[in-house]
């Protein structure tokens, strides 16, 4: 049973500098194994552990990636 957790993704300003909207994406990550659902090259995340990916959104635009693959509904 993989330990769906959240990571939360911060795209911040684009390298030409241009003020863009900041966008705060969760995605799934598997604490157990240490990696996310899939790469995310965009920007750079933070784990947040003690959100479950099912049930601990705050907010936070969840990842459509993320939700193809691992679904959003409690696996267990
Ligand atoms: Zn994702």
């Amino acid at each position: 049973m993989t330990n769906w957790r959240v990571a939360v993704e911060t795209r911040g300003p684009d390298p030409a500098g241009r003020a863009v909207p900041q966008t705060v994406i969760g995605h799934a990550y598997d604490v157990d194994a240490g990696e996310a659902a899939h790469p995310i090259t965009q920007g750079t995340y933070l784990v947040r552990a003690d959100h479950e990916w099912t049930t601990g959104f705050l907010g936070w635009e969840r990842c459509e990636e993320c939700t193809k693959k691992i679904g959003r509904r409690p696996t267990n």
